[in-house]
């Protein structure tokens, strides 16, 4: 099976869906949100070895054609991280389903399930269907937080053994869609429907970011379409309040936070579109 670029692995998180759960976090995205929090997730390492001298605690070293991260070395000073120009990380693990599962082994009476996340996860579909095959053998649920580009509707054998999806749904207008991420929404809005209807959207969030795109607009459709299929369980919509904190310098300046009145009102419109569980975090 082929390795994926594993960014992250958190052992115990409850902030990554129902439950206590491991998180997995893969390297590379297909979106270049304007909000992004996580930058350097966005791309996979080119080993142009710019970042190695940057180490203090010699955790990166150069190999003979690629750079080489010693987890145990490192002191997570983020160093590499912003010395990077190409919105990647060196502090990258390729890893099989079956070694991320060992990785998730041990925690395996403790937690509900996995998440995976990223990035974007969905980049590599074949290792998810993978590892959550082997996570059912465990009996654990899984999870995958997904900006939703990937048609799901054309993995079926990935959506058998997923439980459920936390989706992004970044503006409901696709001009809006393509100005805050880069990209076209039409998959994102055909997944979100699909799921819904298969009861496997556990929740949608969206990022509130007055003056970027219409939130009202994305909140109000996008419960507005999605209430008819609360029959076949539970979508929980969260809204999630735009903040500075590690976005690229460019777009800070363009982008603001909403205030506390704007985030209760686009609660009270999801509410009044008939989708009651909605949290503002
Ligand atoms: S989808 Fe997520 S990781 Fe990708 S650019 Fe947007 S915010 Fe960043
Ligand atoms: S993380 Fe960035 S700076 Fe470091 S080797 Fe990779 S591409 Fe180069
Ligand atoms: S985050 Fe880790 S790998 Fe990166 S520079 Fe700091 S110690 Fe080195």
């Amino acid at each position: 099976m082929k390795r994926v670029p594993v960014n992250k692995i958190i052992p115990f998180s409850s902030v990554d869906g129902p439950g206590n759960r491991t998180a997995v976090f893969l390297q590379g995205c297909n979106f270049d949100c304007r909000y992004c929090h996580n930058p350097e997730t966005r791309n996979v390492c080119r080993d142009c070895g710019e970042c190695v001298k940057s180490c203090p605690s010699g955790a990166l070293k150069l190999g003979e054609s690629r750079v080489v991260f010693e987890p145990a070395a490192c002191v997570s000073c983020d160093a590499c991280i912003h010395i990077c120009r190409y919105g990647c990380s060196p502090r990258i693990r390729n890893m099989t389903p079956e070694e991320v599962m060992e990785a998730v082994q041990k925690q395996v009476p403790f937690i509900r399930g996995i998440t995976v996340s990223g990035g974007e996860c969905t980049l590599y579909p074949e290792f998810l269907t993978d590892l959550f095959v082997l996570c059912k053998k465990e009996g654990l649920g899984t999870l995958i937080d997904s900006n939703g580009t990937l048609d799901f509707s054309e993995y079926p054998e990935l959506t058998a053994v997923t439980d459920g999806v936390m989706l992004d749904i970044k503006a409901w207008d696709d001009e809006e869609h393509k100005k805050v991420t880069g990209v076209s929404g039409v998959v994102v809005r055909k997944n979100a429907l699909e799921l819904a209807s298969a009861g496997k959207l556990l929740e949608v969030r969206t990022v509130v970011v007055p003056g970027l795109f219409d939130c009202e607009e994305t909140v109000r459709e996008t419960a507005r379409q999605l209430r008819p299929y609360l029959a076949y369980g539970n979508i929980r919509y969260k809204l999630i309040r735009y903040r500075k904190i590690g976005v690229r310098e460019q777009y800070a300046v363009v982008c603001r936070s909403p205030s506390e009145e704007m985030m209760e009102r686009l609660a009270d419109i999801v509410r009044s579109e008939g989708l009651d569980d909605v949290i503002v975090i």
